[in-house]
């Protein structure tokens, strides 16, 4: 692979915009080579600056879950632009896609859009913080829920790839708030809220944690922190901004039969535009401004053409058997992978739930960021360059999760699987 286009780029970048990026992962600093700057996409495929194709397992970071430019999608967004771009005044389609959404979560009665996965969390702890009358919040190692201040502590994704889980900025007084335990581990939440009784305004987790590659939830965990956020008065917030629509229609919350309180949503519900919301029941959400004093706004909340895309793509996930094929494709992908990691030389652990899933280089399981961090990132990085030169594209970082799409072919897989043998091989 050439990539003299993208490296041309790239040095123009950083002279304009900080490490060259406007995402820090997206600088591949952490695997050792320049990024590829990407000028189209189509299906299972992304095309870079130096006119070279890549299967593609990052799906911009997990919306593109029926693969780049589905037709369907395109066009609901071309109509819409032709009707305007922003009006700043509600829209029929809001109340189309949030009636969607409340479809697919029967613990979401009522929801509200906003731009982007940290606008939702964001927008969620404030409210559950307001209905509580409560400072701190609680979340765990290694989950990423976005760049908010009370949020980049011990925080996974580019932070955790980058050292600076808990990011230089954020004034002490403000992380005193945020308490932080290990994932999967429920006595050590349990021991916390007591030691900090009627102060926790809310418990916020990824319910499978793909900021640190992919770590689903241990039996129990989920509803024993249900159990103890009713008991104690603790809002319960979910952030699906990754898990929503991916691993079922109706998320993880669907798959492991438990409910939030508030629900965290994005990527999948804006179909590849900026788009996130949060929603519950009506007493929480009825407590936002203008109905309740919890201020919460914003210019381009509820776009028409981001309502446009994401109604469009959960109408093609709500077609039958849609989860099933993303089922197939990555466990026909995992079988592929182990048996591909069984030539390494050291030892390896893949973990996946649905269409996200995650390579460690080391001995598994992992099941919290304790056990990720002892993942061989050298190993993952060299695996990573092989595998683009050959023609794939992953996540950057050792610390994220790989997506599947439904335009990903039988071929593709193979295609990945032959790849992953040579770069397994070569560790
Ligand atoms: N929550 C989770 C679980 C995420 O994975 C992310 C982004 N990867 C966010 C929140 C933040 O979303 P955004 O980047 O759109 O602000």
């Amino acid at each position: 692979m050439k990539h003299d286009c993208s490296h041309d780029y790239f040095a123009k970048a950083k002279e304009v915009i900080p490490g060259g990026v406007n995402s820090p992962v997206r600088a591949f600093k952490s695997v050792g080579c320049d990024p590829l700057f990407i000028e189209r996409a189509e299906g299972s495929r992304i095309y870079d600056a130096d006119h070279q194709s890549y299967i593609d397992y990052v799906g911009s970071w997990g919306p593109m879950i029926l693969g780049h430019c589905h037709p369907e999608v395109v066009r609901a967004i071309q109509d819409a632009a032709v009707n305007g771009a922003s009006f700043g005044a509600p829209t029929y389609k809001e109340i189309e896609l949030a009636e969607m959404v409340c479809e697919a979560y029967p613990n979401i009665e009522k929801v509200r859009m906003v731009s982007s996965g940290t606008e939702a969390t964001m927008s969620a702890i404030r409210l559950a913080r307001g209905c509580t009358g409560r400072d701190k919040i609680l979340k765990f190692d290694g989950c990423y829920h976005g760049h908010a201040d009370s949020l980049l502590v011990k925080a996974g994704s580019g932070a955790a790839t980058f050292g600076v889980p808990t990011s230089p900025g954020i004034p002490a007084d403000f992380a005193k708030y945020t308490l932080t335990a290990t994932y999967n581990d429920l006595d050590e939440v349990k021991s916390m809220v007591a030691a900090n009784k009627n102060e926790i305004a809310c418990i916020i987790l990824e319910p499978i944690a793909g900021n640190m590659g992919c770590v689903p939830p241990q039996p129990g965990f989920l509803e024993g922190l249900r159990e103890l956020c009713t008991a104690e008065g603790i809002v319960l917030i979910i952030d699906e901004v990754m898990t929503g629509f991916r691993v079922a229609f109706g998320g993880a919350q669907e798959r492991f039969n438990v409910r939030g309180d508030l629900v965290c949503l994005g990527k999948i519900i804006g179909g590849g535009l900026p788009v996130g919301a949060f929603g519950g029941k009506k007493e929480l959400m009825d407590q936002l401004s203008p109905e309740g004093g919890i201020y919460q706004a914003g210019t381009l909340s509820g776009n028409p053409l981001a309502m446009s895309a994401g109604i469009a793509t959960l109408k093609l996930l709500k077609q039958e058997g849609f989860y099933e094929q993303i089922e197939e494709k990555s466990a026909y992908l995992e079988a592929g992978l182990r048996q591909a990691a069984s030539k390494s030389a050291i030892p390896t652990c893949l973990q996946r739930v649905g269409g996200m899933f995650c390579t460690y280089f080391c001995e598994g399981p992992v099941n919290n960021f304790s056990d990720a961090s002892k993942s061989d990132t050298e190993a993952f990085s060299r695996y990573f360059r092989t595998m683009l030169d050959s023609g794939i594209n992953m996540a950057p970082s050792q610390f994220e999760a790989g997506f599947m799409s439904v335009a990903h072919t039988k071929q593709d897989l193979d295609q990945t699987i032959e790849a992953a043998e040579k770069a397994f091989a070569l560790l």
